[in-house]
Order: structure tokens, then sequence, then C-alpha cells
């Protein structure tokens, strides 16, 4: 690094990650510049990921509304409600579009520049940019972030070719042509069980084919197995300690070879479309990292210390392509720790309470400790649990699947963890990851008064049941 550094800090990669610390960098003082090589801002979740799933979901959610719910609310709908494939895609479209947009208009706001381009590392100070234009820049600069990201997982027995759209990753998912009658969805993870909810809700026939004997590994148990029992209620068939071991693309379908996960006999499915959905790695590539001997972990992340910083002082990494759970918001919390870390401040995340959201309906968010892993560090603790039959805005609006679990440390009532299913639990876990960030017990959230009918009363009484007991259970 020399005084004439062009750059106090480049960021390779404008994804939630990236394009966030770009903007904090440049908010605090630092001179920056964002490379990205995809032609627009947002990354895979503005572009691919959450923002259009989200969409999808929501759209879908409508139509299912409109077809089954409408009906006991006392609205009769004359004439069919159909759905137009192609003008849902544009509203979907309309939406990616305005938020990328966005993002340039702020990068303008806060003067950050924007190279459109590939970024490769060079040097722990230089970072050579193919411009997406055409022709070379070389930029010289203090410190360098890569935000890189990430990619779906290859399954080797069921190759993804999204233009054929037969069998496709989340971002084939996310722009079928037609509606297929019968969808396979590979892997019972998040993304599975979100896309395969938007399809199955505009007439999908759909089958999860999970290798393990449970789905959203990971999660609270009981939390897991209710919203199982949702989710089939819903109509989605479920093929758990289910592994793919081969698949053939035809003219009209795609037939997969299953086995039992623990060894048997094979079997054949056949179905139009395959969503392979079993993980996502982190993407790296080209980037130089090899050369420059930046060390990378057995899954191909970059390892970083606790200021994301890697063993090249100048040079740090955040988001999806290092470790922890691949979540916009985390790499978005990362990029603004980061960037005050660089720019001479504190900056810091607290990897305790990152809150986990499934945009299915209902909702499951969790936060914080599970109950398993309670029992494992051996921590004595206490359940609270309130189910939204019994809270009285749910039963008003007629959608009273779910319940709020909230689990605390049974000497000093300290909350540990919080686990939600129902209408809107993505928006109520706030209260509880707020409630964690602040070390809040469950009678301080029970003894603070929440609105009158609201959902987020069944919070409350979640915590009533922690450390004395509910009124309404
Ligand atoms: P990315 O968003 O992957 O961005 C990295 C960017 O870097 C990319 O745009 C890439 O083009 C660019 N890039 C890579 N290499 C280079 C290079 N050498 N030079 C220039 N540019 C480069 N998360 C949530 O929190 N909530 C959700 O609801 C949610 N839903 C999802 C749904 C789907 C279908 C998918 C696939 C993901 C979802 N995610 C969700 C995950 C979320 O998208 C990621 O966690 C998030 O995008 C990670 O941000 P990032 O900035 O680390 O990387």
């Amino acid at each position: 690094s020399s005084a004439g550094d062009q750059y106090d800090v480049v960021v390779v990669g404008g994804g939630p990650g990236g394009y966030v610390a770009a903007i904090k960098a440049s908010q605090l003082g630092l001179k920056t510049a964002c490379v990205e090589s995809r032609g627009r801002l947002g990354g895979t979740c503005l572009n691919v990921g959450c923002i259009p799933s989200k969409a999808l979901l929501h759209s879908s959610h409508l139509y299912e509304e409109a077809t089954t719910h409408f009906k006991k609310h006392g609205l009769v709908i004359n004439g069919s409600v159909d759905v137009d494939l192609g003008a849902m895609m544009s509203s979907k479209a309309k939406s990616v579009e305005g938020l990328t947009g966005g993002i340039e208009f702020l990068f303008k706001k806060y003067k950050v520049d924007y190279l459109q381009g590939f970024g490769k590392i060079t040097g722990p100070n230089s970072v050579a940019v193919e411009l997406n234009d055409g022709g070379d820049e070389l930029l010289s600069t203090k410190n360098i972030m890569i935000a890189t990201g990430s990619e779906p997982t290859p399954l080797k027995p069921c190759p993804v070719d999204n233009d054929k759209k037969k069998i496709v990753d989340s971002t084939g998912a996310l722009d079928l042509p037609e509606i297929p009658k019968k969808l396979a969805v590979v892997g019972g993870g998040v993304i599975g069980l979100e896309m395969g909810s938007v399809w199955r809700r505009l007439g999908a026939e759909v089958t999860v084919i999970e290798y393990l004997d449970r789905i959203l590994p990971g999660i609270d148990l009981e939390i897991g197995k209710n919203f199982l029992r949702i989710l089939k209620k819903q109509g989605m068939k479920f093929k758990l300690s289910t592994g793919v071991v081969a698949s053939e693309v035809k003219d009209d379908g795609v037939t997969l070879t299953v086995a039992p996960s623990k060894g048997g006999d094979e079997s054949k499915l056949d179905f139009d479309v395959v969503l392979v959905a079993t993980g996502r790695r982190p993407f790296t590539q080209g980037l130089g990292l090899e050369a420059m001997d930046i060390e990378m972990d057995r899954q191909g992340r970059v390892v970083v210390d606790q200021h994301f910083q890697t063993k090249i002082p100048s040079i740090y990494a955040i988001g999806d392509c290092i470790d922890g759970p691949m979540l916009a918001h985390k790499a978005e919390e990362e990029g603004i720790a980061c960037a005050e870390h660089v720019a001479g401040f504190a900056g810091h995340v607290n990897y305790d309470v990152i809150p986990g959201v499934i945009y299915t309906h209902p909702e499951v968010a969790t936060a914080g400790k599970t109950e398993e892993q309670l029992k494992d560090e051996g921590v004595a603790y206490k359940v609270g649990t309130f189910p939204f039959s019994a809270n009285s805005r749910a039963r008003c609006v007629a959608d009273t699947e779910g319940l709020v679990k909230i689990l605390t440390d049974k000497d000093t009532d300290r909350i540990l963890g919080v686990h939600i299913i129902g209408a809107n639990a993505g928006e109520m876990i706030a209260e509880g990851v707020i409630g964690m960030e602040y070390g809040a017990s469950s009678e301080d959230i029970a003894r603070t008064c929440h609105a009158h009918p609201t959902l987020s009363e069944a919070f409350k009484e979640a915590c009533m049941a922690a450390c004395m007991n509910p009124i309404h259970f």
C-alpha cells in the first residue's frame, strides 16, 4: 500500500454483503469502489434469491387464499380465479428491477464507485477488473473486501440445466415457463420448501425427496415436526430417508431413481420438473485466492479471524463465502462490521442471535438455541409455549396454525431461544431477537404491554408460560 492508492477499499461482489459494506465504508469517509460482474447490483439475494422467491411466495399465497380460504370469510368468487404465470413473473421482475436500481441510486448518493466487471485480486493492494463492456482496469487500494457469495452445490446424479427447464436449481425454479404437473424437490431445506410451496399452491403435485429422516436439519425438533405436519396437510408429499441415485431427462420429463438412504431396493419416479435444492457452496472461482495463498477451509470458505481479516491483513472477506449461516442479513451485518473495522472503529456481529425465517404460510422463524442444543450443552432450561389457536387476532382472521415457543435459562429466566410457527413469524421474531440482544428475561417481555388484538400477544403469553402462567391457555 502506498499514499498513491486510488482507493481505501475495493469490495469485490455487489450482493447484500458487498453493497452494504461499500455504502457503510463510504459513509465512514473511506474512498470506496464496488466491483460486480452480474451487470446488476444486489447479488444472489436480490436477483435470484430472497426477493424474487418472496415475490412468488406472495403471489401464490394470494392465489391460494382466493381459491381455498376466501370461502370461509364469506367471499364467493363467481367465475374462476386463473393464474397468468407470465404476468406473475413480470410482477416479480418489477420488484427485482426496482430494488437493484435503488442500490445504484444509493451508490451515487453515497459516492461509491461502481465497476461493472469481474474482479481478480492480483496483490495485497491491487484488484484487476475485467470490465463487462470490454477492457481492463487495475485498481490500487489500501484494503480489499471479498464478498463474492455462493452458488448452488451440484448434485452428481442430478445435473442441472436451467435452460432446458427439466432439472433446475433455485434460479431455474424461479422462472419456470409453465406450472409443472409433478415437481420433485430434492432436498428438504429452506429453499426447497419455499419454492416447493410456490409451485404446489399454483397447482403442482410436489414431492420433497430428503436424504435425512427429517426436514430442515438443525431446526428445533418440535418445530420441525409441527411444520412437517402442516406442510403435509397442505398437500406437499415427502419421501424422507431417501436418496436420489440417478436421473434421466426425457422429452416429456425426468425419471429419478431413488433408494432408501440406509440401503435397499431402488425405485423409479417420474416428474415433469426436478428442483435440486441440496445446498449452496462458497463462490470464489477466478478470484486469484490460490495464487495469493489465502487460506480456505474444506468447504471452500475463505478463512478469516473475528475482524473478517484473512492471513493477508489488507484482505478481508464477508458473507456467504465465509463461515456461518448463508443469509442476506448475516452478510449485511458482516459488511457493516467489517467496514467499521477497516475505518478504525469497533465492528461486531452477535452470531448468537441471527434469525432464520422460512417464508411459507404459516412462516417459521427461529433465533438463538434449539431445545436440542441446550440439552447437548447441559443447560438447565424452561419452555414456554403458546398456540395461535388461543390468540384472539389469529382467531378473528381465521389463521390459527402454529405456536410460539420460548426457551429460557432455568435459573436466571434469560431468553435463550425463540421458535415460532405462525402467519407473521418472520416479523415477530424481531421481538425475540431484540429481547435476546438486550439480555431480556421472559418476565421482562411477559410484563411488557402488547397491543390487543395482535398476534404478538402470543409471544407475550409464551413468555408468561415460561416464567408464570399464560392467561388464555
Ligand atoms: P451474493 O448475494 O451471492 O453476492 C455475491 C455477488 O458477487 C454476486 O452478485 C456475484 O455476481 C458477484 N461476484 C462473485 N465473484 C465476483 C468477482 N470475482 N468479481 C465481481 N463480482 C463477483 N437469505 C435470506 O436472508 N433470506 C431469504 O429469504 C433468502 N432467500 C433465498 C432464496 C434463494 C432461492 C436463494 C438462492 C438464496 C436465498 N437467501 C436468502 C440467501 C441469500 O441470497 C444469501 O445469503 C446472500 O445473497 C449472500 O450475500 P453475499 O453478499 O454474501 O453474496
